[in-house]
């Protein structure tokens, strides 16, 4: 069996350039439109990073822009909130099963009675921002600003102009919002938790940020870049555990079938990819397929597990 790298040497290198080279010409799948300003993003970025818990890094191609996290900021705020209150309530109050419907169902919810099932789903992403224990939008923001900045090793902004284009155009994720109300499934007012969601999903990061909130994770809560403690260590089985359920909506199990890593996309074009106590790996391309997920991403991914026996099944 061909040996695992552990942290940035030859082979490395050459499976991320060989990556790029091999899917950059790939022009399948379209940028998210249905948010105004992720369709403007030009569509021929392409970037990948890889980063090992000894915090060495490599990288290749569009790793520098700053694209929208959008649902992968799912993963740092679930993380936050595990930490607060602890597994067990969280499979309670939201779950950790795949709907088997697209990230923003409504069918989903009212098949289950308002129970989002898991936190990656829009309604469950929802869910658990309300469960931030905060008395009102400016510190619940708080929270997730700092959780984030902690991952990335750095600060963070959002991008205004996503942030505006995703708010004149929540209409479907307000009408979430009051359904999960209405079933008692949200925490906090609808109205401030969605405003919130919104503003988590256009924070603006680069791959090489993405990468280093991923060996975070890899590295059992500690930024390897800065060396900080950001979450407890117990908190990472739990949030893998969702991510390999749930992280690229409904087509998760074709992912974990190619990559056999735990994963998280968004609709910006960013997707991320974590082997625990090795590395993480990021990549950002727009053009998404039909559930959402990054096409040339996932083929990098793919590629990266294969070429360097990252995958958790081998
Ligand atoms: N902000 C987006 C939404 O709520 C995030 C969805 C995604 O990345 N899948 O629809």
């Amino acid at each position: 069996m061909k040996t695992q790298p552990v942290t940035v040497d030859g082979s490395v290198t050459h499976a991320l350039h060989e990556a790029h080279q091999r899917f950059a010409n790939n022009h399948h799948g379209k940028n998210a439109s249905y948010i105004p300003y992720l369709a403007s993003v030009p569509a021929n970025l392409f970037g990948i990073s890889i980063m090992f818990c000894d915090g060495t890094h490599a990288e290749v191609g569009d790793t520098d822009y700053a694209f929208a996290i959008e649902s992968i900021s799912k993963v740092f705020t679930l993380a936050h909130v595990l930490d607060d209150i602890g597994p067990q309530s969280l499979r309670s109050k939201i779950g950790c099963d795949p709907t088997g419907e697209p990230f923003n169902s409504v069918v989903a919810l009212e098949l289950h009675k308002g129970r989002p099932l898991n936190p990656f789903v829009n309604a469950g992403a929802m869910a658990t921002v309300s469960l931030l224990k905060a008395e009102n939008a400016t510190r619940r923001w708080a929270q997730i600003e700092s959780t984030y900045q902690a991952f990335a090793g750095r600060d963070l902004t959002v991008n205004e102009e996503v942030y505006a284009s995703e708010a004149s155009t929540n209409q479907h994720n307000r009408g979430i919002a009051w359904l999960l109300q209405s079933y008692g499934y949200l925490y906090a007012d609808p109205m401030e938790v969605c405003d919130v969601y919104t503003r988590q999903c256009s924070v603006a990061i680069t791959c090489q940020d993405l990468v280093t909130m991923g060996a975070t994770l890899a590295n059992g809560g500690v930024n390897p870049v800065t060396n900080t403690r950001v979450v407890t260590a117990k908190t990472i089985a739990p949030i893998l555990a969702e991510m390999t359920l749930n992280g690229l909506y409904d087509t998760t199990g074709d992912w974990y079938y190619k990559v056999g890593l735990p994963g998280k996309s968004g609709v910006g074009g960013g997707i991320l990819a974590v082997v625990p106590g090795v590395c993480a790996i990021a990549a950002f391309a727009p053009p998404l397929d039909v559930a959402g997920n990054s096409v040339r991403g996932q083929l990098a991914a793919e590629h990266l597990s294969r070429t360097l026996n990252l995958s958790l099944l081998h």
